[in-house]
């Protein structure tokens, strides 16, 4: 089994004072020495966030395909690596969806992001229709052909399943449902990396909570979680991490 990644995405939430809540996840690194530990704040953050929490992996939520240049608002891997963050989210469904990102786009951020030093944690995630329509595992499964980019290290890889239904809904889909998609993303990624595709994580994401992470954690290849709104408190996101242990 892979060694469990549980990460949090804080979106756009946390402010100056939020830093005071990784003290508490920082705590939890001595506790579950077993589970490696990351949060996503924004970017404002990243800086702060690195040098309050050494023992925390911090990363970004997005970054730019291209290193520098005339793109206003952007943030590129090597920046992102500069101001102390080891990864970064790429294709979220948010961004996806707010930013008209294509596989395409995300994949040339997964690029970036591995180019810049940083691993990179691509997200691929269904619709409810499309689920309905009983195209959810061809769908994720033309994601990651798309997203995944096949010539990297894939050491630097993650792979977060979020449906995306299940974001921020406090709905989650079945063990089974789960269960097949990750086999599912986990045969792509050893068609891709031979053998070394066993060891891309795949995290599972979309309403996780204490209440479900133990179920969700064991289920085979689910390597981890990527958890939102219960990644904001550590009363929330540190008894995730210890149902990972
Ligand atoms: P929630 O845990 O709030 O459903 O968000 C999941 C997510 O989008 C993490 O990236």
């Amino acid at each position: 089994a892979n060694r469990k990644l549980i990460a949090g995405n804080w979106k756009m939430n946390g402010e100056l004072s939020a830093l005071a809540e990784l003290d508490a996840i920082g705590a939890a690194v001595d506790d579950y020495p077993e589970v490696d530990i990351a949060v996503a704040p924004p970017f404002t953050l990243i800086a702060a966030a690195a040098l309050r929490s050494p023992d925390l992996i911090i990363g970004g939520q997005d970054c730019h395909a291209n290193v520098a240049g005339a793109h206003t608002g952007c943030v590129s891997a090597t920046m992102l690596k500069e101001s102390g963050a080891r990864f970064a989210i790429v294709g979220h469904s948010e961004r996806r969806a707010d930013h008209h990102e294509s596989d395409a786009d995300v994949r040339a951020k997964a690029n970036a992001a591995i180019a810049g030093g940083l691993t990179a944690i691509v997200c691929v995630g269904e619709s409810e229709d499309q689920r309905d329509a009983g195209d959810a595992v061809a769908v994720v499964e033309a994601q990651v052909e798309g997203s995944v980019p096949a010539d990297v290290d894939p050491a630097m890889l993650v792979v977060a399943y979020e449906p995306i239904w299940a974001v921020g809904t406090g709905r989650t889909p079945s063990v089974a449902e789960v269960g097949e998609m990750h086999a599912a993303i986990r045969a792509r990624l050893v068609a891709t990396f031979g053998e070394a595709g066993q060891g891309v994580r795949i995290l599972y994401g979309g309403s996780v909570k204490p209440s479900n992470a133990a179920t969700l954690l064991h289920i085979p290849d689910v390597d981890g979680a990527l958890v939102g709104g219960a990644s904001l408190k550590a009363a929330d996101f540190v008894p995730i991490i210890a149902a990972a242990a």
